[in-house]
């Protein structure tokens, strides 16, 4: 079985190839290395011993997507990570947000649809329930205003997919990420965020590490049990696991609906100051923080009710936050050796 994995030297692509190569799956990346290397591709390898294909491919030529599927027609399914991610930048230049989530998109679901291909996977996110009444967060309850184009690509492309599968042969799994964190537990891969980290963790291994002087705690008023955000940490190799669940899914033609929805979360939430504690535990350090003014755009909570996923995919996260946030640290350390 070939899977094409756009975006598959990211973060969270990397580990989901890993996991596609250890169930056996051949497995062509695309990327364009805008936010990510090519010795991903030796991490990989040195993992699972084997060495995926890879194409240094800009998804948003068009022409480079067609070619792509000329050269590969058996790919049996697609997963699309590929994306910018980051919301202040995409607040600062929307345009560029629409081109490289949106344009990319159609693109691909433009060749799927002309050859015929039926398997999908999306990367979405849970910032589509923006502030949720209800706790935890369960794939019904209602997709808000999304609070940044970033946030905007992700309920679009949702749509998008949505109108597209019901007149093509396209079925698609929407992913609903909450937080993902931590490495793979070698430590031949993980995450490695350009410039100033937008999330917690690694905020939190850059600090410890040295190379930012203290954290900026956002807000320790909100009305949570210490006052600081809660989110939802899931480990990067859990969430990875959850696509090739998703993905077998497909391809055993299981799926009820042309398009199905899957929160992909722990179901605990953890909130800042927890997360600084448990990391100063596993790692032995203290971290020197500082509370701030609470952050534009940030939620108070967000946590998933991940029955749905736990029933239907059989899929359950195993790490716990001590070991997802173990994992990051030991990737800190390899990586600033
Ligand atoms: P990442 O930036 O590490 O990985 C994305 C990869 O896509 C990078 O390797 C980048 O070089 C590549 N890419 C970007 N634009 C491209 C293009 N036009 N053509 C080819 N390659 C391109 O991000 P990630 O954290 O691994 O996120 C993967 C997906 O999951 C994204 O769609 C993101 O929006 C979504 N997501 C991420 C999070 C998170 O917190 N990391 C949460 C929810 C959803």
């Amino acid at each position: 079985m070939k899977i094409l994995v756009t975006g598959g030297l990211g973060f969270i692509g990397s580990h989901t190839v890993v996991e596609l190569q250890n169930e056996g799956f051949d497995v062509v990346i695309i990327d364009n290395l805008s936010n990510s290397s090519l010795e991903v591709l030796d991490g990989i390898e040195r993992i699972t011993g084997k060495k995926p294909h890879f194409e240094n491919i800009d998804l948003r030529e068009k022409k480079s997507v067609q070619d792509l599927f000329v050269k590969y027609q058996d790919i049996n399914g697609v997963i699309h990570f590929a994306a910018s991610k980051a919301v202040g930048e995409s607040v600062e230049n929307p345009l560029l947000y629409y081109e490289n989530n949106i344009n990319t998109l159609v693109y691909l679901l433009q060749e799927l649809q002309a050859k015929q291909k039926t398997h999908f996977i999306f990367s979405s996110s849970c910032t589509v329930y923006g502030q949720a009444t209800t706790m935890p967060i369960t794939e019904n309850a209602p997709v808000q205003q999304a609070m940044s184009p970033y946030g905007n690509t992700k309920q679009i492309g949702e749509e998008i997919i949505t109108d597209v599968a019901k007149v093509t042969t396209i079925n698609a799994i929407l992913l609903r990420y909450f937080n993902p964190i931590g490495a793979h537990p070698s430590a031949e891969i993980g995450e490695l965020p350009i410039g100033i980290p937008q999330n917690l963790v690694p905020f939190i291994t850059q600090t410890a590490i040295g190379l930012r002087k203290e954290l900026s705690v956002f807000g320790d008023d909100y009305p949570t049990a210490d006052g600081t955000a809660i989110r939802d940490y899931i480990h990067v190799v859990d969430l990875a696991k959850a696509h090739v669940v998703a993905l077998q899914r497909l391809l055993e033609n299981k799926n009820t609906e042309k398009v199905e929805t899957f929160n992909i979360g722990t179901g605990t939430g953890s909130s800042v100051l927890e997360v600084i504690t448990t990391f100063e535990k596993v790692s032995n350090t203290k971290l020197p923080y500082k509370i701030v003014a609470r952050r534009e755009g940030d939620v108070i909570e967000a946590f998933a009710n991940t029955d749905k996923a736990n029933s239907v995919l059989g899929w359950k996260a195993q790490s716990t936050l001590e070991e997802a946030l173990a994992s990051a640290w030991k990737w800190e350390q390899k990586i600033r050796r």
